[in-house]
């Protein structure tokens, strides 16, 4: 058997990093620049209001109580006609551009109306100099450095860069997991049952897992235990996938086709046998064009369990992540966590315990590779090393499995610390 680390070392060796390339702003959340990208146009371009007001001289309404006649109103998206006199403001909207003269602007809660003549405006509270006005360059000066490279793009950093009239922006990724379930037992949602068969689960599991992480899912179907299925689905994914993943037929007594086609296929194929409970059997390949292949095991606990440990981290790293795998938390078991006489070390699906003063976990009551339920309702996995047993009150060492789960665990740690 191999160590979790040994296995993770490996892969992460023979993996490639994906080509940058251009894609669409809209296709780049989460993605990571490969290059530094520096600001071609001010931000504002020009000086405009940040109210909705009036545009005046702020010495002319350094008192409170000052009466202006309203030349114009000015729109956001229209110019000025005319530049201020003495004694002259305009009303003008946020994001308007400040006509020439005007220097301020008063907010429309600090003034009022001249009884009986719309054309004058009562400014109540007297304004300072450069109040309500944006100037140029105050968010972005041109040759500013936005982002350097290696940096994720955030929905924030997106905006930024359509601001500045950017329509591509050089990323590695989008990846394409291409998903498979091997296996001749398996069916699709909408077959009958027939004695012996059972439904694909892992392929939808396993799709959504990739979704959740922002790689692009690609649905690559259920092949059966035979060489011209398995191989054809091989040659189709090399065309359209950046990594495929597959689940079933890697075990001990597996049909030999599957194993068969992959080492035809595949340069650099491994079989594992991983000192880890679930999870066990796992393979590594590099397919035509250096196409990372995961072969997972067919239960579906197990199959979870491997993306969470193996995949999701190969896969960050190949986007560039410089964090790829989830790193532990401390956590404090509130059940025992039994993994006496096991000689690998056991991932517990666990739960939090809600309400409790601290980071406090205990494991759900199945924990068979099989029950996927149990899985399902999991926030978490309790580590346990080879023949130990944490007791109740003892600290235990635990990974959660989804963002909400990471943010309490995290929340929990603050609040103690
Ligand atoms: P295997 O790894 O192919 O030996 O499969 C191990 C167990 O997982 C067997 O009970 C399979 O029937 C089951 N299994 C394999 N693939 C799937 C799948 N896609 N969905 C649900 N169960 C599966
Ligand atoms: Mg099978």
């Amino acid at each position: 058997m191999q160590s979790l680390e040994e296995v993770r070392a490996y892969v992460s060796e023979h993996l490639v990093s994906l080509d940058p390339k251009e894609v669409l702003l809209d296709e780049a959340n989460g993605l990571i620049t490969t290059e530094a990208i520096y600001a071609k146009e001010p931000i504002p371009s020009f000086v405009n209001s940040s109210l909705d007001g009036f545009a005046l001289r702020a010495h002319e309404c350094a008192a409170a109580l000052t009466n202006l006649e309203v030349v114009e109103t000015i729109l956001a998206g229209t110019l000025p006609s005319k530049e201020l006199a003495p004694g002259e403001c305009a009303r003008i909207m946020t994001g308007a551009p400040m006509p020439d003269g005007a220097d301020s602007v008063s907010p429309v809660e600090a003034t009022a109306p001249t009884p009986n003549d719309p054309n004058r405006v009562v400014i109540k509270e007297a304004v300072t100099l450069g109040q309500g006005v944006r100037t140029i360059g105050s968010d972005v000066s041109v040759g500013d450095l936005l982002f350097r490279e290696g940096t994720v793009l955030s929905p924030g950093a997106l905006g930024v860069l359509a601001a500045q009239g950017y329509r591509h922006v050089k990323v590695k990724g989008p990846v394409r997991v291409g998903v498979l379930s091997t296996g001749d037992e398996l069916i699709d949602v909408t077959t009958p049952l027939r004695p012996g068969t059972i439904r694909d689960a892992n392929r939808h599991t396993l799709l959504a897992l990739c979704r959740e992480q922002g790689f692009i899912g690609v649905d690559l179907g259920i092949v059966g235990d035979n060489e011209t299925d398995i191989r054809a689905v091989f040659v189709d994914a090399s065309t359209r996938c950046d990594v495929v993943v597959s689940s079933g037929g890697v075990s001990m007594g597996e049909v030999d086709f599957v194993k068969k086609v992959l080492a035809e296929e595949c340069e650099e194929m491994r079989w594992f046998q991983i000192a880890i409970r679930p999870a066990k059997p796992f393979a590594f390949g590099l397919l035509k064009e250096k196409i990372p292949f995961f072969g997972l095991a067919g239960n579906p606990v197990s199959a979870m369990v491997a993306f969470e440990l193996i995949v999701r981290g190969a896969i960050r790293q190949m986007l560039g992540h410089s964090n790829t795998h989830r790193a532990p938390i401390t956590a404090r078991a509130g059940a025992p966590f039994d993994n006496s006489g096991v000689n690998r070390t056991t991932y517990f699906r666990a739960r939090y315990v809600e309400g409790a003063s601290a980071l406090e976990v205990v494991p759900q009551s199945a924990q068979e590779s099989h029950q996927l339920t149990a899985m399902a309702g999991a926030q978490l996995l309790g580590i346990v090393e080879p023949g130990r047993l944490i007791a109740p009150g003892d600290p235990i060492e635990i990974l959660a499995i989804d963002e909400s789960a990471l943010a309490y665990a995290l929340s929990m740690q603050k609040a103690a610390s």
